[in-house]
Order: structure tokens, then sequence, then C-alpha cells
């Protein structure tokens, strides 16, 4: 009653392209986070298969060089970031998660990831009572300035799901670091590695531990934040993003387990 008074104030949008969504095809349900045409174009980017592995990318595990690097145990993703003119679906998502605190998306990328998080957990042989989830925080100006923490609300998210308790292990220092969007690989690796310190009392001794961020560029903050949560005593790490860069379904790639 009160969610249907709610969209009749605030007429639910498609995350993606913004376009009102039907009252119709509600069916007294959740309202969808996408419109039919942009739910149908990110059904089909989930099955976009992996250079490395060969599975649709929503089933590959495949880790970057540096969460490789970091000892990582796999990284669970939906999608590629594609990087290019026409922004597709996932993309005009990822935007809209970074600048509008919208539960209704999270919940659906959640949703989403429960499925490969899951297999991933099993296959690195967690046991749900040494399991926790964490995430890569965004800096505070950002929050400020978008009033979302995205990782957070999809790791929010996602511990409801999966029934996993959710602890804030590492934290952004202040000022640490412009965007790492223009940098170089070696830059960004440094930068990343600059830019968190764990938390006080964090003790992870003998955890499995999730860790969630949106998306997984070169995995450069990923990694540093993994390198932290090792030295509280994390056993294991998985990761999971929304999503990983293009640039990423044939290069660089290392199928998990493999570590430099
Ligand atoms: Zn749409
Ligand atoms: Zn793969």
């Amino acid at each position: 009653m009160r969610a249907g008074l709610l969209s009749l104030l605030f007429p639910p949008r498609c995350a993606a392209c913004g376009d009102l969504l039907r009252f119709e095809g509600f069916g007294g349900g959740e309202i969808p986070a996408l419109c039919p045409g942009c739910a149908k174009q990110w059904a089909s980017e989930k099955l976009q298969s992996c250079g490395r592995c060969g599975r649709p990318v929503c089933e590959c595990r495949c880790l970057t060089e540096e969460l490789s690097g970091a000892g990582c145990a796999g990284l669970c993703k939906l999608v590629y970031y594609i990087n290019g003119r026409q922004p597709p679906v996932q993309n005009r998502m990822l935007y809209h998660m970074k600048n509008t605190a919208d539960r209704r998306l999270a919940g659906f990328l959640a949703a989403e990831l429960e499925a490969p998080v899951r297999a991933l957990l099993r296959e690195a042989g967690a046991a749900p009572e040494q399991t926790v989830l964490t995430f890569v925080p965004r800096s505070r100006q950002a929050v400020l300035r978008t009033g979302t923490d995205q990782a957070l609300q999809l790791a929010r998210a996602l511990s409801a799901r999966l029934g996993l308790p959710l602890q804030t292990a590492v934290r952004r220092r202040r000022n640490a670091r412009r965007s790492q969007k223009t940098m170089r690989k070696q830059e960004r690796r440094q930068n990343a590695r600059r830019a968190y310190r764990l938390c006080r009392k964090t003790d992870l001794h003998g955890k499995t531990v999730l860790l969630v961020d949106d998306i997984a560029t070169t995995g450069a903050s990923m990694a540093a934040v993994a390198r932290l949560l090792r030295r509280a005593g994390a056993s294991s790490i998985c990761c999971a993003a929304v999503a990983s860069d293009d640039r990423n379904q044939s290069l660089g790639l290392r199928p998990p387990g493999v570590v430099q």
C-alpha cells in the first residue's frame, strides 16, 4: 500500500534509460529496476564470453592481474563495462549507481550476484560461519557530493541476501587521491596502495572475506584493499563486482588460483 502510494508520488524509472516504468506490468510484485528493453539488453550483456575461460562473463571467475597478484581466490562479475561512445545499458546503470542512492538498483544487482557469489564461496571452501563481507569504500568527498557509497549499498544488499555479516574493515585516507580513471597502471597501483588503511582492531584471522565493489577496471583498488585484509589475518579473499572492464575480456586475466 505504502509502496503503491510512493510510486504514485515518485513514479519509478528504469535505472538504465530513465524511462518511466509502466504500472500494469508490476502485477503487485516488486518494481523492476529496468524497463523491458533494458532488461533484455542486460540479459544479453551477461552472456558475453570471457576470452580466457570461455564462460559467459556472469559465470566467469577470472582475476585481473592485480587481483591475482594480491592472492585473491576469484572475481565474480556480471557484465563488462564497455569503453566506447555509445554507452550500453550496464554503463548507464553503473553511472546511475554512483550518483543516486537507489536501493532498488542495489537490490537488483545483489540478487543477480547472489548465485555466482555463492558458487565462488563454495569453490573457495568458505564456511558460512567463518565468512564476512566487506567493501571498497568511496572517498568522503564523493559520498558528500553524490549522497551515496555505491559499493556499500551493494554490500548491504548482498549481505542481506547471503546472510553474511557486513564489516567495515578498511577506510579511505583523507585527501588520498584524485580519480583513478585517467591514471596509468603503475600509477593506479601506487595510488591505490596509499588510499586505504585498516580500521583499528580489525581482526580477520581465519576468515574468508567477500570483498565487494561496483567495478573492477584493473582491480588495483580491490587488490590494495585485499592486501590490507590479508594483513588483518584473512585466510582467503573472494571478490565480487558488478562489472569488469571490457579490456579484461581477454587481456591480462588469469584463471582463479593462478597466483603470480
Ligand atoms: Zn530502460
Ligand atoms: Zn573468465
